[in-house]
């Protein structure tokens, strides 16, 4: 009897905000479209090679490619000439019957169709390098001479299709076979500061060049378990898909030149003078400031001149996927140590005067706080050195080396704009080292897996960079990061749904790359650390997925299956919401009433019986609740307590609870329906603010599991001492909430044209 009445009293508290469909009609099926169902339909399927939990399988396996190579940099014609000796290792259980060489250079070939891949008719406004190369030149006559592929001195049959070229082999490459063969090539160098050339030169006002050299050789395509073979054509903004391999790169430049690239110099004391060689030695031991190796006045004194000889560098990397390097005679050099467990890794800077002082400034700095970080977050940075060089307009990566804009204006002066913009950069390309040069994801599919994951890791970065160098932050209280905070990417996500896509989207084929494949991946992981998952969990995922794909081939899945793996956190939801729809976030409070308890039988009380088949309500106890608007509704109820306004509660109370247990009986003196409204695709928690009567605030936080039944509107019963006098959604703007006009209870008054005049006049 007891159990009736407690059982009947909790189902009659539930109940009041949710109304019984009726099924008069026969109502048409649906399949299963609920947000919350895991992602079985979008994810392969998991195998021994990858497995569900995100890790590699035990069938897991990657093709090398080791390259010898000689390179002949011509400064007076611009022209890369190379002779290479690739070994391919085929760790695949797979017979190959031909290799896929990647010829990149090709996107410049005049008769690339990369040039011709938008319509879109004549642009309102153009750069006038590109305006020029566009309509005023016969273009650059750039692309692969492809002078010889040879086996054992013998040549092999090849077919190039654009950026991509098939090798085929005498015999089929068994599966743990190698296959070793030659390319000797050459090509013009292309002045990088027109069309977005990733590589190329720069001329300084002086007449020097200053190359940045990547993409210049006949590289191997990856071939995996997911693609087959990767040879998806570079068109331009998908990157690139790398085989992991050791180099052994001998590079020839005009003897005054300074160079730099991918590995270690093994020719150290040949390539610098004495006095440079006995300043790198003391930039190895030199951990808290940098160590000049080669002066602005130095470098200046030589570019001055114009050496007819030539030098030869030597360079050896283990474990890359590329390899790039720069020249120039008019190079500044800086050096710093940083410390690991194990080993210590030379964080290094090379610009061209035009930097300075910029340059001398931050660059090394920022090189050694992106090592530092990123190894926090991940794995202790494994290559002997990091290099941030300096190239006009440029930001891009390769492993050990990138490219990084920031330059002042000539008189030395520059904006914070420049500053801040040069120091992200760095930290941005020196951290692809870790995404996708060491973590190596499939650039050419998937643009997001790296600069998505870079791009928050930068974000991290850069408020560390900020606590460790308030000097350079001035009067701002935290690092000015672009990209990262939820608020920074709401214009994007609520702009025109014709120009946004999936991030799982080839980078090729989206709207905005720049928000699409950086800024939403990165806000999404941001809030996902935040908000949804804290850092604890999130940070050990994280560094689960970095550490089990070091190294690796990586797809989306195994992140995200990774990530839910290692947390127990299931985030299909969130990767639908976030990473496979164009939806965005709000979360609204709708309504918000007060409730009263009387003993007196309501309308709607009754009729709630009478479902529940009880037809005289006077033949059981009840409790009922009866909210202002409602027709029941006594002014008398209101400023008492439950119990004032309910004997049969006190009843209750008295029959089954002892008088220490009633002491301990709360009697909140309001109870209100809050509702919340969700106009946006993506579930979230909501995270609500009550503000009450007495001035305190207390935030509370209801999981978004909370909309897994109704996906656009979901109440909640408050029992509370306190009268609450505001509501407000998200109040510290951490969800990327699209909306906030809706985000607080009672609506904040918008001001009309007069109000806001009168403000004005007032103001
Ligand atoms: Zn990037």
């Amino acid at each position: 009897m007891i159990r009736f009445k407690y059982a009947l009293c909790a189902m009659l508290f539930l109940c009041v905000s949710v109304g019984y469909a009726q099924e008069e009609e026969r109502q048409g099926g649906h399949e299963n479209e609920n947000k919350f169902r895991q992602l079985y339909n979008e994810m392969s399927t998991p195998n021994s090679y990858r497995t569900a939990s995100g890790a590699p399988g035990h069938e897991y396996y990657q093709n090398e490619a080791d390259y010898k190579m000689s390179i002949q940099l011509d400064d007076a014609s611009q022209r890369i000439t190379g002779y290479e000796t690739i070994t391919y290792r085929n760790n695949s259980p797979d017979d190959l019957e031909y290799l896929w060489v990647q010829l990149d250079q090709n996107i410049r070939a005049q008769d690339s169709p990369a040039k011709d891949k938008n319509g879109g008719g004549v642009g309102a406004v153009s750069q006038p390098g590109s305006f020029v190369s566009s309509y005023m030149t016969e273009g650059f006559d750039g692309g692969f001479n492809v002078n010889s592929v040879t086996y054992n001195g013998k040549p092999l049959k090849h077919t190039i299709n654009f950026t991509m070229m098939r090798v085929d082999m005498p015999e089929v490459l068994k599966s743990g076979d190698s296959f070793e063969f030659s390319i000797q090539w050459d090509y013009n160098i292309p002045d990088h500061t027109v069309n977005r050339a990733r590589s190329g030169y720069e001329t300084y006002k002086d007449g020097n060049k200053g190359y940045i050299i990547a993409q210049f050789f006949p590289r191997m395509a990856v071939y995996n378990d997911v693609e087959g073979w990767q040879n998806y054509q570079f068109w331009g903004n998908g990157e690139f898909a790398l085989p992991f391999g050791d180099y052994e790169v001998d590079i020839t430049v005009p003897a005054d030149h300074l160079l730099d690239g991918t590995g270690e110099i093994t020719n150290l004391k040949e390539v610098y003078s004495k006095e440079e060689y006995k300043r790198w030695e003391n930039a190895t031991k030199s951990f808290n400031a940098p160590v000049i190796i080669r002066t602005q006045a130095e470098a200046e004194q030589i570019a001055a001149g114009n050496s007819t000889k030539t030098k030869t560098w030597k360079l050896k990397a283990k474990n890359v996927r590329d390899f790039a390097f720069t020249s120039s005679r008019r190079y500044i050099m800086d050096a710093q140590a940083v410390r690991f467990p194990e080993r210590n890794v030379m964080a290094i800077s090379i610009y061209p005067p035009e930097g300075n002082p910029l340059w001398e400034e931050y660059s090394t700095k920022a090189v050694v706080q992106t090592l530092e970080t990123y190894s926090k977050f991940t794995f202790d940075y494994p290559y002997p050195k990091a290099i941030s060089v300096h190239a006009q307009g440029q930001g891009m990566e390769y492993p050990m080396i990138c490219w990084n804009y920031g330059r002042p204006n000539e008189d030395g002066t520059y904006s914070d704009r420049t500053k801040y913009g040069m120091i992200s950069v760095i930290i941005h390309e020196v951290g692809h080292n870790y995404f996708p040069m060491i973590v190596n994801s499939d650039e050419r599919q998937w643009g997001w897996m790296d600069e998505g994951l870079d791009t928050f890791m930068q974000y991290l970065t850069e408020q560390e960079f900020g606590e460790n160098f308030p000097e350079a932050i001035g009067d701002n209280k935290a690092y000015p990061s672009r990209r990262g905070a939820p608020s920074r990417i709401v214009n994007y996500m609520k702009g025109n749904q014709d120009f946004i896509s999936p991030i799982m989207s080839n980078p090729e084929n989206v709207y905005q790359l720049g928000n699409n494949a950086y800024g939403k991946p990165a806000t999404a992981l941001n809030i996902l650390r935040e908000t949804v998952m804290g850092r604890e969990l999130f940070d050990h995922a994280f560094k689960t997925y970095a550490q089990r794909w070091m190294f690796k081939h990586p797809t989306p899945e195994d992140f995200f299956r990774t990530m839910e793996d290692a947390s127990a956190v299931d985030l299909d939801w969130y990767w639908r919401g976030w990473f496979y729809s164009t939806e965005s976030v709000d979360i609204g409070v709708k309504e918000v009433k007060s409730y009263y308890v009387t003993d007196k039988v309501t309308k709607a009380g009754k009729e709630r019986l009478a479902r529940f088949g009880i037809t005289d309500p006077s033949t059981i106890d009840a409790v009922y609740v009866v909210d202002e608007d409602s027709e029941d509704f006594d002014p008398a109820l209101k400023g008492k307590s439950m119990l004032e306004n309910s004997e049969t509660l006190k009843e209750y109370l008295m029959d089954n609870f002892t008088p220490e247990e009633r002491a301990a009986i709360k009697e909140p003196k309001h109870l209100y329906k809050i509702v919340f409204e969700k106009p946006g695709g993506i579930p979230m928690p909501i995270i609500v603010e009550y503000e009450y009567a007495d001035g305190t605030k207390e935030k509370v936080t209801y999981p978004a599991q909370i909309w897994r039944k109704n996906d656009s509107e979901v109440s909640k019963a408050i029992a509370s001492d306190k009268e609450i006098v505001k509501v407000t959604i998200d109040p510290d703007l951490e969800t990327a909430d699209i909306d906030t006009a809706n985000n607080s209870w009672p609506k904040a008054k918008k001001l009309g044209k007069f109000e806001k005049f009168k403000e004005n006049v007032k103001g």
